[in-house]
């Protein structure tokens, strides 16, 4: 059996610094997976141009990146409408979601 974090008291220890979070073999941050997102109720992703002077963004349903995709897996795969800039910002679409039952999922 593997002992858990809390079971360790690491409860309370501080957040990684940004530098040692897991991160694709580009250098963006790893982020969830479709499955992890759908487990917290939601069910679409936003979609951001990488340039803030753009700032174009889009909303997409989920349901068709399987469950082991993660959104910084497919973030290179878009190219902005707007300014043709590749590459996007992909986030979960927490509007796609109830957020108190998120709260309760993501405590467990
Ligand atoms: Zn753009």
């Amino acid at each position: 059996m593997t002992p858990d974090r809390a079971a360790l008291g690491w409860r309370h220890a501080p957040a990684l610094p940004a530098a040692t979070r897991p991160r694709t073999p580009d250098g963006r941050p790893l982020k969830i997976t479709f499955g992890e997102m759908r487990e917290m109720g939601l069910s679409g992703v936003l979609v951001f141009c990488p340039d803030y002077r753009c700032s174009h963004s889009l909303r997409l349903p989920a349901d068709r990146w399987a469950d082991e995709v993660r959104l910084s897996d497919i973030e290179p795969r878009f190219v902005c409408a707007g300014c043709g800039n590749r590459g996007a910002d992909v986030r979960p679409d927490f509007e796609s979601g109830k957020p108190p039952q998120f709260a309760k999922a993501a405590a467990n």
